[in-house]
């Protein structure tokens, strides 16, 4: 019989818990395993036509192994990602510190705040380690070529309209803006290469401004984890990292228990050749077998907790606490549209949303953050075509008819064929805006008999929702826009998020939580959850960071052997410096 295989320590999921995580350790000397159940995508790999897009779903039984994985509950529906790199792929690019203030979470029945089992302080420290591997900083808008982006200009008119207890500023992205650290901003410059080699092993450009942030970036302009965490954890060359992590792509993890001293995980390997959109019964795939000392679960907030509710009812993580489930949050989201945005003298105000990285800038509300908000330039015809097209093709049919009775000798069509394509001032002076903020954290993901996850929201952050709808409705006010609408979702009665928290919340005991401040899950020693899941309410601003700086600050704790049961090599002696390794150090990301 073959021999299992081990490994010290095995990820599950390369999103910015996971991603982080495998550089850490690898850069410490561990040897570390990473599954990641989706596909990896290089620069140019992103789906853009028509037929590849419809087929760029991840729902592997159907026979789709593709980026976007959605989910749809109750009153919620989520977006997250499946693909190396995890909802770095997808993302907006933005990375906001959680203020200090809002480490604090709303009691139940509006008792007050309890306190988060960590503060701004423990995270700052890892908030700039992030920061610098993410190569973080603000969109340059006004260097020569970026100027064009005109809804950074509008939002921030915009702004102005509301109070004093609101401010405007361009948020850090995680884009690459400069062609080598220190050097002015270009649009569509080739990227220096970084200390480390490029996962994908090509070529890489700045910001070509394309507004397809979350669609995926054919030219490589975001710095998503597989292109600076990942690229760095593989690079055997690479002197900042000891032992390089072990990466397997179209790995999807089913169980987890308990073995011996550590842990043993048991996945499928998902054949490239079943992403053809035919039905494939996934539970016939092999079943893979790794063992390991330390588990990092890192799959997302809705597949670390899916996996842990399945893992506690087939009895083979029986002693997880009875908090595993609760205190979902989707982060406040809430999606607006401001219409037909004017000039003070009515004339139309171009926004052009489509341009420029997706967001650009926020302003700070007292529990949250409005962003503008752009889309792929393909929607604007999408948009344009719902305004009125329909009477200008009936109006230009009806010139042709007249200049063929009246035998118009005129053969030229262009400018009437141009009416019919429209002036495209709809398109080009509405912009969606994102609202994020702190929702109340009263959700409850469970399993339904048949295994699948469902999620509970109650209407308990109607409060919230309205406050941050009325201040975008103000805002809109502020480039006097003629429209303003809800989203389809809220029309509904439904919400959508695309910042899903919770589910395995830490605390401060095991009533309170499933782990504890560095992740370690309540009665499994070495093991850990570093991802969404670990939130215990709304972080407020745009997570990732935070989740990131979460899992650089675990793994600190696990390398200094500050967790409950340090591993061999791992155990601090007294008086002994902290973490070894793991720090990158010293060269900027441009
Ligand atoms: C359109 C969009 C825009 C966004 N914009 C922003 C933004 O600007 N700023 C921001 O901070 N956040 C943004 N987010 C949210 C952000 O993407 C998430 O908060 C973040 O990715 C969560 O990180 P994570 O580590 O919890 O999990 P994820 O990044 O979701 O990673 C989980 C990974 O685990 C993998 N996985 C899941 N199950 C398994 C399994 N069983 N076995 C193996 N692998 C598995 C998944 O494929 C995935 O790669 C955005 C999200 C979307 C969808
Ligand atoms: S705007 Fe386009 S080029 Fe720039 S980061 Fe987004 S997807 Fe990449």
């Amino acid at each position: 019989m073959a021999e299992t295989e081990f490994v010290e320590n095995v990820v599950v999921g390369s999103g910015f818990g996971g991603s982080v995580a495998t550089y850490r350790l690898a850069a410490a000397g561990r040897p570390v395993l990473l599954l990641e159940r989706g596909k990896a995508y290089g620069p140019g790999d992103f789906p853009r036509e028509p037929w590849d897009v419809g087929a760029n779903f991840w729902d592997p039984s159907a026979g789709r192994l593709g980026l976007f994985d959605l989910w749809s509950f109750r009153r919620t529906d989520a977006l997250v990602a499946a693909g190396l790199g995890g909802g770095s792929l997808i993302y907006a690019n933005v990375l906001i510190r959680k203020p200090a203030e809002w480490f604090v979470e709303h009691r139940r029945g509006g008792r007050g705040h309890h306190p988060w089992p960590i503060s701004r302080a423990d995270l700052d420290p890892h908030y700039d380690e992030v920061e610098r591997m993410l190569g973080a900083q603000p969109f340059p808008r006004h260097a020569p070529g970026f100027e064009g982006v005109l809804k950074t200009a509008a939002m921030e008119r915009a702004a102005r309209s509301l109070g004093p207890d609101h401010s405007f500023h361009l948020p850090d992205l995680a884009v690459s803006f400069r062609p080598a650290p220190g050097a002015a901003p270009a649009v569509g410059a080739p990227l220096a290469d970084t200390p480390y080699a490029n996962y994908h092993g090509r070529p890489r450009s700045t910001c070509v401004l394309c507004g397809q942030c979350d669609i995926g970036c054919n030219s490589g302009s975001k710095n998503t984890l597989d292109h600076t965490y990942l690229s760095a954890a593989v690079d055997g060359a690479f002197p900042l990292v000891a032992t390089p992590a072990e990466v397997r792509t179209l790995c999807e993890v089913r169980s987890v228990a308990p073995d011996g001293d550590g842990y043993v995980v048991r996945y499928v390997e998902h054949p490239p050749a079943h992403h053809d959109g035919t039905p494939h019964d996934t539970r016939s795939l092999p079943q893979r077998t790794v063992r390991c000392r330390r588990l990092v679960l890192a799959a997302g907030t809705l597949g670390t907790t899916h996996l842990l509710l399945r893992m506690r009812r087939d009895g083979e993580l029986p002693a997880l606490s009875g908090a595993l489930g609760s205190r979902f949050s989707g982060n406040g989201d809430h999606l607006t549209v401001l219409k037909r945005a004017r000039e003070d003298d009515g004339r139309p105000l171009p926004l052009h949303a489509s341009r420029g990285p997706v967001i650009t800038s926020a302003v700070r509300r007292p529990d949250g953050y409005i962003e503008d908000c752009g889309y792929p330039m393909l929607l604007n015809w999408v948009y344009q075509a719902r305004h009125g097209l329909f009477w200008r093709a009936g109006a230009f049919a009806a010139q042709r008819i007249w200049a063929l009775l009246t035998r118009d000798p005129n053969s030229r069509v262009g400018a009437s064929l141009g009416m019919v394509l429209g002036k495209g001032v709809e398109a080009a002076t509405s912009m969606p805006l994102l609202g994020i903020g702190r929702d109340v954290a009263d959700g409850r993901m469970t399993l339904t008999p048949g295994g699948y996850l469902a999620i509970r929201t109650t209407r308990s952050s109607r409060a919230y929702v309205a406050g941050v709808s009325a201040d975008m409705r103000t805002l809109a006010g502020g480039v006097n826009a003629a429209g303003f609408a809800d989203s389809v979702w809220d029309k509904l009665g439904r919400s959508v998020t695309v910042h899903p928290l919770g589910g395995a919340p830490m605390g401060r005991s095991r009533q309170e939580g499933v782990c504890d401040h560095f992740g370690e899950v309540f009665g499994y020693d070495n093991l850990f959850v570093a991802d969404g899941a670990v939130m215990p309410g709304a972080v407020g601003s745009n997570p990732s960071l935070t989740i990131a700086a979460f899992s650089d600050r675990m793994c600190t704790a696990v390398l200094e052997g500050r967790t409950r049961a340090p591993l061999r090599g791992t155990r601090r002696r007294p008086g002994t410096p902290a973490a070894p390794g793991g720090r990158a150090g010293g060269w900027p990301t441009p």
